[in-house]
């Protein structure tokens, strides 16, 4: 099982996390930001943490 947290001080809203996400974890927020709604789908496959231009995203294992 895997934690997902996001930095919302932090996220800008792109997009890029909830376009790459495998299994659906993320969904936009209606305050513009990402939403990790469903992170206990999460596999742990670093791909939203290597795509968020600001390094916003950390992943791990529990
Ligand atoms: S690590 Fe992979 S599976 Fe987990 S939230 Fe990020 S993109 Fe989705
Ligand atoms: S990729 Fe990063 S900045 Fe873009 S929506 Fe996701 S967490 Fe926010």
């Amino acid at each position: 099982m895997f934690l997902v947290n996001v930095n919302f001080d932090c996220c800008t809203g792109c997009g890029e996390c909830v376009n790459i996400c495998p299994v659906g974890v993320y969904q936009m927020g209606e305050n513009g930001k990402t939403d990790p709604y469903q992170a206990g789908e999460c596999v742990g496959c670093m791909s939203c943490v290597e795509v968020c231009p600001d390094k916003c995203i950390e992943v791990r294992e529990m």
